[in-house]
């Protein structure tokens, strides 16, 4: 059996380019993220940009608040690996300051830059430059007037925010733009976005914002940028998360990768959840190996089962897996039995494994290992396994017959 993935449509859009990086159109869907040290500390923020470009993220944001930021930037900008988004609120000469620091592209938040002849005025500059800006709206800092007129914060209210901005654009001949109309309430964000892409063809960025710590964060912001995504509504996205940055480049990451809307980079780590069957802790066993192949750019698949009953056919799949039986681990590849190792081992031999089928392909790998023997073995585990807790490993037979006779107080 082969699993396909099916290729999920994708809303026609403009395309930009911030810094080297294309944005909608036809180009990947990309991840972004931002900055969490004063952008006055260079060498501080190019260390945590650096760290971001290492996570996948693809385009940065570092707020300019002040004139030294403004500064910070001019030397943040020629040494970062990924393009820089300045990030501007209320004051529209950072916006400038941050043009003439070099940067990519521009975050206007259009609730609290609302003097039309400042925003055409950095529209204008931008022009000149050839600099993108992101039209970012955010539920909760619209202009008053809007609230008012629709009553509070509605998706239409966002998304006239976004269309006045676009209006001032228009007026001075601005439109390398892309635009966020990002809310905390999911379907609200959902709205949003759907009403935005009926009325313009600008690339979208997708966000949640104020999405909070993990986990509710990351569950949150996936459920809504994902439903978007799979509507084929979205060419750039950010997890805003209450916690490392990192952690918001790799969700990104992640999702796109499952999602199948970009190639994989890591490892995609599969596990079962564990049962009455298991041999080993499998929870603490999947955390060792999310942990050990967290800084590898292995794309394989690979499964951490919990017993050899079940384990190797159910991620026959995958590139590579390991299952416990009788103490130790039976490592396969593509379902088939490569070798048996120690239970201490399992992780170090995922490792070990996954580095050799992405130098060497799968072939070799199976080609280098005694399958019968490892078979054999296998063979051997599972039919103790199967022997000594049979098709009931959770053993409900017997809880079933305690029950029934606890009920019928024979006791
Ligand atoms: S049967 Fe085996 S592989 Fe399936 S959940 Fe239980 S321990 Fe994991």
């Amino acid at each position: 059996m082969t699993v396909t993935s099916a290729r999920l449509p994708r809303r026609p859009t403009r395309q930009i380019h911030v810094g080297k990086v294309p944005v909608g159109g036809d180009a990947p869907i990309t991840v972004q993220s931002m900055t969490i040290t004063k952008t006055a500390d260079v060498e501080g923020t190019l260390q945590q940009i650096y760290a971001l470009a290492a996570a996948g993220c693809d385009i940065v944001r570092c707020t300019c608040n002040e004139p030294d930021a403004a500064v910070g930037l001019a030397q943040i900008v020629p040494r970062s690996p990924i393009p820089i988004v300045a990030d501007i609120h209320h004051q529209y000469k950072m916006a400038l300051a941050a043009l003439e620091a070099g940067v990519h592209g521009l975050r206007l938040n259009p609730g609290n830059i609302r003097k039309p002849e400042h925003i055409k005025a950095v529209a204008s500059e931008a022009r000149d430059r050839g600099v993108p800006i992101r039209i970012g709206v955010n539920g909760g800092s619209l202009d008053p007037s809007l609230y008012e007129k629709h009553g509070g914060l509605t998706a239409a209210a966002m998304v006239e925010s976004a269309v006045m901005e676009m209006r001032y654009f228009e007026e001075v001949d601005f439109d390398q733009i892309k635009i966020s109309v990002k809310a905390s309430n999911v379907p609200l964000m959902v709205e949003a976005y759907r009403m935005l892409s009926e009325v313009t063809d600008h690339p979208l960025h997708l966000g949640v914002t104020e999405a909070g710590p993990l986990p509710g964060g990351l569950i949150k912001a996936t459920a809504g940028i994902a439903t978007l995504l799979l509507e084929g509504i979205g060419d750039t996205i950010r997890y805003s998360l209450t916690a490392d940055p990192v952690e918001e480049a790799r969700a990104g990451r992640q999702l796109l990768e499952s999602l199948g809307l970009r190639e994989r980079k890591n490892v995609d780590l599969i596990a079962c959840p564990s049962c009455g069957r298991a041999e080993i802790d499998v929870i603490d066993v999947a955390r060792r190996a999310q942990d050990a192949f967290a800084d590898k750019q292995l794309p394989l698949q690979v499964a951490v089962m919990g017993c050899v009953v079940n384990g190797p056919g159910e991620a026959r799949e995958a590139d590579l897996g390991i299952a416990a039986g009788n103490k130790r681990g039976h490592l396969f590849v593509k379902g088939r039995n490569v070798a048996v190792v120690p239970e201490s081992e399992m992780v170090e031999s995922l490792v070990e494994w996954a580095t050799y089928i992405h130098e060497h392909g799968v072939e070799a790998a199976i080609a280098r290992a005694d399958t019968a023997r490892a078979e054999r073995e296998a063979q051997r585990d599972r039919s103790m396994l199967l022997e000594a807790k049979g098709d009931d490993a959770n053993d409900a037979q017997t809880k079933i017959v305690e029950i029934r006779r606890t009920v019928s107080g024979d006791n």
